[in-house]
């Protein structure tokens, strides 16, 4: 689905658009010349229809070199496996999130319990990704004329990552699961999900300038995306908890 001339959101599920399996999150690829810049990769149920996606825009999959991953939840990080089996991009991610995605670590993603709850199918499996790059707080990777800055963002799990991606004369926060439209949160009964965490990143996002708002679940917000970050901290600042999407 293209978004922007260089923006295009190539997976997404029942919490978005319905385009592939309904567990996915939002997968967004920026197309940046001669090679395409991915965020995150969906469970991996849904990989075939994500790259029939990338044909139907007219966007060649092997020219996916780059997998950028926010958190290691199965709904994002779960397919990274598998789109690195069929297209091989070289995949970056926070060091908490490599330690899980790189063994494929099911307790650490809270899979059990999500499966236990029916959130996942019983016969699910978490298929380990190697991690080529391992990315530290401030890192900026340059890809052709676009930058990714790394923005550690723990709260909604303890490996959470978000990135500033600039190129095109625009500026837009990959938010995976650290913000929603709307400035809403997702606060879940896992092991690692924390709210002073939570609202410290979200504070701390607060100090970036960006045009849009790419949310890993739910809508986009191409123009004026940091309105989403301040009606969340408008409720902070209230000492309120912004509200969860689940
Ligand atoms: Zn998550």
């Amino acid at each position: 689905m293209r978004v922007e001339p260089n923006l295009y959101v190539i997976g997404s599920g029942k919490n978005g658009f319905d385009l592939t399996d309904p567990f996915d999150c939002n997968v967004y690829l920026f197309d940046v010349g001669d090679t395409y810049i991915v965020f995150d990769a969906g469970t991996g149920m849904g990989t075939d229809q994500i790259l029939a996606v990338c044909q139907q825009d007219g966007l060649d999959p092997d020219q996916i070199d780059h997998l950028f991953v926010t958190h290691a939840h199965s709904d994002h990080g779960g397919g990274a496996a598998h789109l690195r089996e069929r297209v091989s991009p070289t995949v970056y991610a926070s060091a908490f999130t490599a330690s899980i995605l790189s063994t494929g670590d099911e307790e650490a993603v809270s899979l059990p319990a999500a499966k236990a709850s029916g959130m996942y199918p019983k016969n699910y499996v978490y298929r380990p990704c190697p991690v080529d790059r391992v990315l530290e707080a401030g890192d900026v990777v340059e890809i052709g004329p676009f930058t990714v800055e790394t923005i550690p963002t723990p709260g909604h799990s303890h490996d959470h990552t978000c990135y500033l991606v600039t190129g095109a004369d625009r500026r837009y926060l990959i938010s995976g699961d650290a913000i929603f439209f709307g400035g809403k949160i997702i606060l879940q009964n896992t092991y690692d999900c924390n709210v002073p965490d939570t609202i410290a990143s979200i504070q701390r996002l607060a100090d970036f300038k960006f045009d849009a708002l790419l949310a890993g679940h739910l809508n986009f917000s191409l123009k004026n995306g940091r309105r989403h970050i301040e009606a969340a901290c408008a409720i902070i600042d209230r000492l309120g908890c912004p509200p969860s999407i689940q």
